[in-house]
């Protein structure tokens, strides 16, 4: 699996000059499956922009196009009626939130309302795609590969602590794992389920949006520190972390120094910037 960021900044976009190497936009990560150049993608933040421009650039043809979310707070849906290939005639694009249930009347509403006509010019239903909304409250599911030959993807979700809730995903391909943590607020202590979904990842995206300092001043808002990320990677024993949804006030400068400081303590880390690509 090739996991690319497109949108790696919390809560708003940014384009300031002095933010571009993290970059600016919302989060939006693509998980590319190397044998077959399928894609998959997880929240719709504004960096679904550009990941769908590149897509269609690239000429490549799936039938389906999952994207799946871990929440709808404003930063993980903004850039969906930006996503290009929800204009192409019939591409069916399958919208996935698993472990909600009953916790969501509708998840076409989400998307639907977001785009009605006092907020969006163009409305969901007249898009073009052909949208599926997978409203599921199982925690786990295997995908079966399109392609003969290919192996299938295991998807499970864990529900965890944010504002009106939040679900991680860990995703398993070929003895390969890749978690994704984000919108998490641990509380007073590692949140041990989290330990647990996160155990021997390949790759543990986890969010960081505040020092631990500013985290006592945040709190209730949903987020972790960088030490709590680093926490979870070390309990867990990942083999990469990956910090992700950094603070739209936390410049370049700021979170080179951060990321310094996370890699002193725990290796083999990074703060995720836009485009970057990771292959495990
Ligand atoms: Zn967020
Ligand atoms: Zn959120």
């Amino acid at each position: 699996m090739i996991i690319k960021f497109y949108g790696t900044r919390g809560s708003i976009p940014i384009c300031n000059p002095e933010y571009q190497e993290f970059g600016g936009n919302t989060t939006c990560v693509q998980i590319k499956i190397k044998q077959t150049n399928n894609i998959a993608i997880l929240d719709a933040g504004t960096g679904i922009r550009d990941l769908g421009n590149d897509f269609l650039a690239s000429g490549h043809k799936q039938n389906e196009i999952f994207i799946g979310f871990t929440h709808f707070h404003w930063d993980h849906i903004q850039g969906f009626p930006f996503f290009a290939p929800a204009f192409v005639k019939d591409q069916k694009i399958n919208i996935l939130a698993m472990g909600w249930g009953r916790r969501l009347s509708s998840l076409e509403d989400i998307f639907r309302v977001q785009m009605q006509k006092e907020y969006f010019p163009v409305q969901l239903n007249s898009m073009g795609a052909n949208f599926e909304f997978m409203l599921l409250k199982e925690t786990t599911k295997v995908f079966e590969p399109a392609a003969e030959g290919t192996r299938p993807v295991n998807v499970t979700v864990n529900k965890h602590k944010h504002p009106g809730g939040a679900y991680g995903y860990r995703i398993e391909r070929a003895g390969k794992v890749v978690v994704f943590c984000t919108d998490i607020e641990h509380g007073e202590q590692i949140d041990q389920k989290v330990v647990d979904f996160a155990r021997g990842a390949d790759l543990l995206i986890h969010e960081a949006q505040y020092t631990s300092e500013e985290l006592v001043e945040k709190r209730g808002w949903g987020h972790s520190s960088y030490e709590q990320a680093i926490q979870v990677a070390e309990m867990a024993q990942v083999k990469l972390l990956a910090i992700t949804h950094h603070d739209p006030d936390h410049d370049d400068e700021f979170l080179k120094n951060v990321e310094t400081k996370c890699q002193a303590r725990f290796k083999d880390c990074m703060l995720a910037r836009e485009m970057m690509e990771i292959e495990i």
